[in-house]
């Protein structure tokens, strides 16, 4: 039986582990709280008390953490690169920037493991029902390794690339969901302004050249689509605080990398300005209410 050592289980990494359990295999879970584990526990799942005793016997180790330091503190230093067994797989799901899943895996590499960044899109729901989508970042031999186990806790596993292309991937998207979603948001609000209810211009601009997922599948405008979070107060769904967090991913990528992408900079000064109206928990497409009560004249 694969032995998978899990670290971080928050929101998105207890139900990820979860689904490993279910599948059959042995899951040993560490998290800094201790009563994180309570739950894979009781699903039939070990705990341990430190990440030496996490990775002790693991094939496989998964981290879900919050960002690149928490990354860089458990596998670097007297962490899993130091204590996980030879030959031992590393999947980092968590959403972080590229240089440090960068530096990681190399680190992880120069010490004879094999490496993958596999972040997910699909969120708390998708990590439930064991639809996720992974984007993966690594060697094909490592990406072969992984893909079995990734099938466990997602639906559609992409092969991005090498190291860090996995991050690349989610935050490029999510970059440009940002920004579809602001516009559609400024498109359903000056219609609004001049007299074009939303679904008319939802049933016009849905078939025309201005169509996009942020309008089709999820309509900022209450109305048009019945399953948006507009027509469930604006609960997440995707935060607006998760989705600045990408955006801010984005930027320090596209500073490392001396690439133009000033709507993406936009975009994260708006749901920057977003968060600290109050309304980081909100939908993401709650931004058309920041941008209602904003500019209101
Ligand atoms: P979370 O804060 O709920 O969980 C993170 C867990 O990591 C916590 O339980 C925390 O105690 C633990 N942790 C932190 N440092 C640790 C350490 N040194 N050792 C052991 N455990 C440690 O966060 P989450 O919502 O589960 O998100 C995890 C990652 O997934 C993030 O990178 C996030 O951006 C990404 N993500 C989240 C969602 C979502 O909808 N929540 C969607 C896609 C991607």
């Amino acid at each position: 039986m694969t032995q998978i050592a899990f670290i971080g289980l928050g929101n998105m990494g207890l139900p990820m582990a979860l689904n490993l359990v279910k599948a059959g295999h042995n899951v040993v879970g560490y998290d800094l709280s201790a009563s994180a584990t309570d739950a894979l526990v009781a699903a039939g799942g070990q705990q341990a008390g430190s990440i030496a005793q996490v990775v002790s016997g693991a094939d496989i180790v998964v981290t879900m953490l919050p960002a690149g330091k928490h990354v860089e503190a458990v596998y670097a230093n007297d962490g899993v690169l130091a204590h996980a067994p030879a030959g031992a797989l590393l999947i980092d799901s968590s959403t972080i920037d590229v240089d440090t899943a960068r530096r990681v895996a190399d680190q992880a590499q120069a010490a004879g493991f094999s490496m993958v960044d596999a972040p997910v899109s699909g969120g708390v729901g998708g990590a439930t029902a064991g639809t996720l989508t992974f984007m993966v970042g690594g060697a094909q031999e490592a990406f072969a390794r992984a893909e079995p186990i990734l099938q466990k806790m997602g639906k559609n596993i992409f092969h991005a690339g090498q190291s860090g292309n996995g991050q690349v991937a989610k935050i490029c998207n999510n970059m440009l969901l940002g920004i579809s979603m602001i516009g559609t948001c400024e498109a359903f609000l000056l219609a609004d302004k001049l007299g074009l209810d939303a679904q008319t211009l939802f049933n016009i601009s849905s078939t025309a050249s201005g169509q996009c997922w942020s309008m089709t599948s999820y309509c900022p405008a209450p109305g048009p689509v019945p399953t948006s979070p507009a027509n469930n107060n604006y609960q997440p769904g995707f935060a607006a605080a998760m989705m600045l967090k990408d955006l801010m991913l984005a930027q320090a990528a596209a500073q490392s990398a001396n690439c133009a992408t000033p709507m993406g900079q936009r975009a994260e000064e708006l749901y920057q300005l977003m968060q600290n109206a109050g309304a980081g928990d909100h939908d993401f497409s709650g931004m058309i209410n920041f941008l209602r009560d904003q500019f209101a004249s």
